[in-house]
């Protein structure tokens, strides 16, 4: 009699546990490797859509709005110079494997 009571408590305890591990789908995602943050203008580790690698993407700089901004900015002999400064520039994103556009950067 006393050894059936102490069981019925001792499941009653041990049952939520068993339910509260059991719930964790938290580390599921963890462990997917997706897109680390959104797209700035340095190389950023990405899962290509074209050959499904995960790549560390190369960044290619052309002149944005923001640096004809600049050159509208400046004097005529300085005018050039957002042209060559990469951070002025807008950063596309491409595979180095298979070459697709993984997407474009825009400073405005
Ligand atoms: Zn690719």
């Amino acid at each position: 009699m006393n050894s059936s009571v102490y069981q019925s408590i001792l499941e009653a305890i041990m049952r939520p546990c068993v339910q509260t591990t059991k719930a964790l789908p938290i580390l599921d995602h963890a462990t997917i490797p997706t897109t680390v943050g959104p797209l700035g203008d340095s190389p950023v580790q990405i899962a290509c859509p074209n050959c499904h690698q995960i790549v560390l993407s190369k960044v290619d700089y052309s002149a944005g709005l923001l640096t004809y901004i600049f050159c509208g900015g400046l004097f005529f002999c300085c005018c050039l110079i957002p042209f060559c400064v990469d951070r002025l520039k807008d950063a596309k994103h491409t595979c180095p494997i298979c070459k697709t556009v993984l997407g474009v950067y825009k400073r405005l």
